[in-house]
C-alpha cells in the first residue's frame, strides 16, 4: 500500500528568512501538546492509526486554525481516526484515461482531449485524512528535470496533443516541489507553445497556502519560479471558513501579482462533508472570506466526495450535495460554484434542479464529454467494480 511521502521536499527558501522552514507535527505526543483537550482515548486511537497512514500538519495549521475544542469540527479532517481503518485500499482512480492521451508518463494522467492532469509530487505539508491519493498506486516522491523532458519531448511528437489546451499541475502539491523544476516546467512549455497554433496553458492546483502559506511568503525562488510559469489559473483547496487565514489572503494577493504581463484568475474549490461543510451558511461564510482581500477569488467546483477516501461518517449522498447547491445557486452568477461529481470516467457536472432518478441502484450522469456513467445511489460505490464496463465512445474531433 502506498502513502503519501513522509520527506519534505527540498525547497528553497530565502538565506535571511530561513527561520521559515516548514515546522511540521508528525508525532502524535507534539501534537497532544499543543491540543491539550485531545481526550487520551482518541489519542490512543490516532497513534494507532497513524502507524498504518502517516500523520503530518504545520505547526501553522494547528495554531492558527485548530480549535483545542473536541467539538471542532476541523479535526475529523486532519487528525487520524478509526474510520480510515475500514476504508476500502483497491481503488485506482487514475487507472481510466484516454487511449488516445498525448503522453505515457506514469505522472501523466489524461481523461480528455484538451486537459492533463500532472501529478507533481506525492507529497503535502499537510495530509488531509479523506486523501483521495491514499488508497492508490501513485507515483513516489516528486517529479524529476528527466521527467518532465521526457513528457515535453512526446508532446512534441504526439499526433494528440493539437487538441491539448490546459495543464493541471496537480500532486500532492506542486507549490511544495522545489522552484528548479517549475522553472525547467516553465521552460519547456514556453519553448513548446512558439510551435502551436494555440498556446498550452498552466493550472496550479494546490492546498499549501492553506497548511503552510510561509512556504510562498518567504521563498523568493517559488515565487520566481510561479512568475515565469506564469499560470493562467490558480485553484485553491479550502475547505472551511476557519482555513482563510491572513496568511492565505496574502498567499492569494501574492499569486495574482507574481502574474506580471497575464494575471491568473483564482478560484477555490472543495469537497462536502457532512457535519463539517455541508451547511450552505458555512460555505457562503468561506467564499465571503475568500473573496474579502484586494483580489477577487471566484467559488469554482462544489465537489461531490470522492467515493472513497472520503470518511465514511462525513460521506454524503448525492441529492443532498445537490440541495447544497440548490441553496446556493441563489446568488449572483460569480458567486455559484459547479456542482461536480468525480468518476473514474472523468467529471460529471450536475445542475440545481437536475432530476435525479433512481435506475435501479445507480443513477445515470454524463461526464463533460457526454460519457455515460452508472452512479451508485449507496453510500459506497468501488469504482473498479465498474471499469470493465466503461464505455469507450469515439468523440468527434473538434479544431
Ligand atoms: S491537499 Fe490534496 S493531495 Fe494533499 S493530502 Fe490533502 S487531499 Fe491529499
Amino acid at each position: 500500500m502506498k502513502q503519501l511521502r513522509d520527506t519534505p521536499p527540498n525547497v528553497e527558501v530565502n538565506s535571511e528568512d530561513s527561520s521559515k522552514q516548514p515546522d511540521l507535527i508528525t508525532h502524535i505526543s507534539e501534537l497532544r501538546r499543543l491540543l491539550p483537550a485531545l481526550p487520551p482515548e482518541r489519542t490512543r486511537t490516532m497513534e494507532v492509526v497513524s502507524e498504518r497512514y502517516q500523520f503530518r500538519l504545520p505547526r501553522f495549521y494547528v495554531e492558527h486554525i485548530l480549535e483545542n475544542d473536541p467539538n471542532d469540527p476541523l479535526w475529523d479532517l486532519v487528525l487520524p481516526g478509526e474510520q480510515e481503518l475500514v476504508a476500502t485500499d483497491d481503488e485506482r482512480w487514475d487507472a481510466f484515461q484516454l487511449q488516445t492521451k498525448a503522453v505515457d508518463h506514469p505522472r501523466w494522467i489524461q481523461k480528455y482531449r484538451y486537459e492533463a492532469l500532472i501529478r507533481t509530487t506525492d507529497y503535502c505539508s499537510g495530509l488531509c485524512r479523506y486523501c483521495y491519493l491514499k488508497h492508490r498506486e501513485v507515483t513516489a516522491g516528486s517529479i524529476s528535470h528527466r521527467d518532465i523532458d521526457a513528457m515535453f519531448d512526446q508532446l512534441t511528437q504526439s499526433p494528440h496533443s493539437a487538441m491539448l489546451r490546459e495543464l493541471i499541475l496537480s500532486g500532492g502539491d506542486p507549490l511544495a516541489i522545489s522552484a528548479s523544476l517549475l522553472e525547467h516546467f516553465a521552460d519547456r512549455l514556453t519553448h513548446l507553445n512558439q510551435s502551436r497554433t494555440h498556446a498550452i496553458t498552466v493550472s496550479i492546483h494546490t492546498r499549501e497556502p492553506v497548511w503552510y502559506p510561509q512556504r510562498l511568503l518567504s521563498s523568493n525562488s517559488l515565487q520566481a519560479a510561479v512568475a515565469k510559469l506564469s499560470p493562467s489559473s490558480h485553484i485553491l483547496h479550502v475547505v472551511h471558513p476557519r482555513e482563510v487565514t491572513r496568511e492565505l489572503l496574502s498567499c492569494i494577493e501574492l499569486l495574482h501579482e507574481l502574474g506580471s504581463s497575464r494575471k491568473p484568475i483564482i478560484m477555490t474549490q472543495h469537497p462536502l462533508f457532512r457535519g463539517i461543510n455541508d451547511d450552505p451558511a458555512v460555505i457562503t461564510e468561506m467564499y465571503s472570506r475568500l473573496d474579502s482581500g484586494r483580489i477577487p477569488v471566484k467559488p469554482y467546483y462544489l465537489i461531490h466526495p470522492f467515493p472513497d477516501g472520503t470518511l465514511a461518517r462525513h460521506r454524503l449522498k448525492l441529492p443532498e450535495s445537490q440541495m447544497i447547491l440548490r441553496a446556493l445557486a441563489s446568488a449572483p452568477g460569480t458567486r455559484v460554484p459547479l456542482l461536480t461529481v468525480p468518476t473514474p470516467m472523468g467529471k460529471c457536472v450536475i445542475g440545481p434542479y437536475e432530476i435525479l432518478q433512481d435506475r435501479g441502484g445507480y443513477y445515470l450522469l454524463h461526464t463533460k464529454d457526454g460519457i455515460p456513467v452508472h452512479y451508485s445511489t449507496g453510500d459506497h460505490y468501488n469504482p473498479s467494480e465498474a471499469r470493465a464496463n466503461i464505455p469507450v465512445v469515439q468523440l468527434p474531433i473538434y479544431n
